[in-house]
């Protein structure tokens, strides 16, 4: 099912047992549905402060004096936006942005915090067939008249990323994450041999991506160091 914003704040106030008027009590202007809000709506705390018309202190404090308060389970990283959502077992997929129960419109994933994956199915299945369609040789025949190729390549691959494992890799878990793959790739965020840095080969450092967001993404990684959270 896909639900409003408006729906999904409903939602995430109830749950969290508070009413469309109360107040935050460190910031007596601004109720919980305003602030839960903007914190859905907003992919970082500056544009929350930004539509709020506050300063990012003041946001700073409301998040560190009142929401972490709240809710200690959440994992330092997790945007607050996945966050509330998790609470009504909604999600928001990555490609469409629609609001979507969790457990209706998403595969299992081993590598994403709450176990689903970071789209919905049906933007899945799309990108697959689109896939298919913009690369009608992409299939076994390629690789039949290209073998001697892939081969060396997979060579020069499996020596790459057996340098790239540190002694204290969890290799269960690697392995775990491969065979979960089902028709994804298995993609290292830092590429093992990137141009400006080289990553690990740890769980980590791995997502699922389509073939075609494979390709997109080649070997490139462009360093987000600025992301709020
Ligand atoms: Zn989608």
């Amino acid at each position: 099912m896909e639900i409003s914003i408006d729906t999904a704040i409903k939602l995430v106030l109830l749950e969290t047992g508070r009413t469309n008027t109360e107040l935050l009590p460190i910031r007596r202007k601004l109720s919980f549905h305003s602030i839960y809000l903007e914190l859905i709506k907003s992919d970082t705390t500056k544009t929350v402060a930004s539509n709020l018309g506050l300063s990012d202190d003041i946001i700073e404090k409301i998040t560190s004096r009142t929401l972490y308060p709240l809710f200690p389970e959440k994992p330092k990283g997790i945007k607050w936006s996945a966050w509330l959502l998790s609470l009504i077992d909604y999600k928001k997929c990555q490609t469409c942005s629609r609001l979507l129960s969790r457990v209706e419109h998403y595969g299992s994933s081993s590598i994403t915090w709450d176990k689903y994956a970071y789209r919905c199915k049906e933007c899945k299945a799309l990108d697959r067939k689109n896939f298919t369609i913009n690369n009608p040789l992409y299939n076994s025949n390629t690789y039949a008249l290209h073998k001697s190729e892939y081969v060396a390549r997979a060579v020069k691959y499996n020596t790459q990323r057996s340098k790239a494992t540190p002694p204290w890799a969890n290799t269960k878990v690697l392995k775990a994450i491969y065979d979960n793959a089902e028709e994804d790739h298995v993609d290292h965020i830092i590429p093992l041999q990137g141009e400006s840095v080289c990553g690990l080969h740890v769980e980590t450092n791995l997502q699922y991506l389509s073939p075609l967001e494979n390709i997109r993404k080649s070997n490139k990684f462009i360093p987000d160091w600025d992301a709020k959270i």
